[in-house]
């Protein structure tokens, strides 16, 4: 008997010690182990206990997984993309002809929009561009955290916002209150995407690329726990 209790003693402390009967928090849905990709963590890594796998190998693990199941429909071909952009453009370059403008993008959605924009203006522009955080761990809902601020002086100039996507209109909000205080000759903005479907702030947007009202959107600079974005066109996520 007495054996028997020794052995099973040590079995259970390398058991412990292996990290097999400790718990993974990782498994609380309501825990936020990565606030915008939570899903992938708690479906298919949370088996309730933790493996030994370190943790980085564990979440690509869990990623890939859950990637793997995602399938996606086409919104906006290449075609279409560019010929709205052209549109935007031309509109841009007239309505700024002999004024100096400032474009401002909103990081990191906006890169490829913005270049393909940038390029096909007809007028002389400046650019820089800001990070807003608008999700993270130690983060309330809505809040939104200036990450990076502009280094041009905007000061008498007017300032065009690039935006990939409007979504809430939080962020917007955010940045053209900042903006304003740093008192340029006019703010207006432009968005490749509007998608009413989540709006809690009613935003005025001068310039859009298209209209949407539901769905999440991929492609063409814009992530999925920061996949997608080399895709040329538009993807809407289907869960
Ligand atoms: P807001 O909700 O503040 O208007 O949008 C904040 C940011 O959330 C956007 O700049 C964009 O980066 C991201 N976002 C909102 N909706 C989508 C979406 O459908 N797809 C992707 N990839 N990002 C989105």
């Amino acid at each position: 008997m007495n054996l028997f209790c020794s052995i099973g003693y040590r079995v259970l402390i390398i058991l412990i010690h292996t990290q097999y009967l400790v718990p993974n928090p990782a498994f609380n849905l309501r825990g936020r182990s990565s606030a915008r990709f939570r899903t992938p963590a708690c479906h298919a890594g949370g088996r309730g206990f933790k493996s030994r796998r370190p943790r980085h190998l564990k979440d690509r693990q869990n990623s890939n997984f859950f990637m793997s199941y995602v399938k996606k429909e086409l919104v906006f071909t290449k075609e279409q993309i560019a010929e709205r952009i052209q549109s935007l453009a031309s509109q841009i370059s007239h309505d700024y002809a002999d004024k100096e403008l400032i474009l401002v993008g909103i990081l990191k959605g906006v890169f490829t929009f913005m270049a393909d924009l940038v390029r096909s203006l007809s007028i002389p522009v400046k650019i820089d561009f800001v990070r807003i955080a608008s999700y993270g761990s130690k983060m309330q809902p809505g809040e939104i955290r200036l990450v990076n601020d502009i280094g041009l002086s905007v000061k008498g100039s007017n300032v065009l916002i690039i935006e990939d996507i409007i979504d809430t209109g939080l962020t917007l909000d955010y940045l053209k209150k900042r903006l304003k205080k740093k008192r340029p000759a006019s703010i207006k903005v432009c968005a490749l995407i509007d998608k009413s479907e989540r709006r809690k702030i009613p935003v005025d947007i001068d310039y859009v690329g298209f209209k949407l009202d539901r769905g999440f959107i991929v492609g063409y600079g814009l992530d999925f726990d920061e996949r997608f974005r080399e895709l040329p066109e538009i993807y809407r996520l289907i869960f």
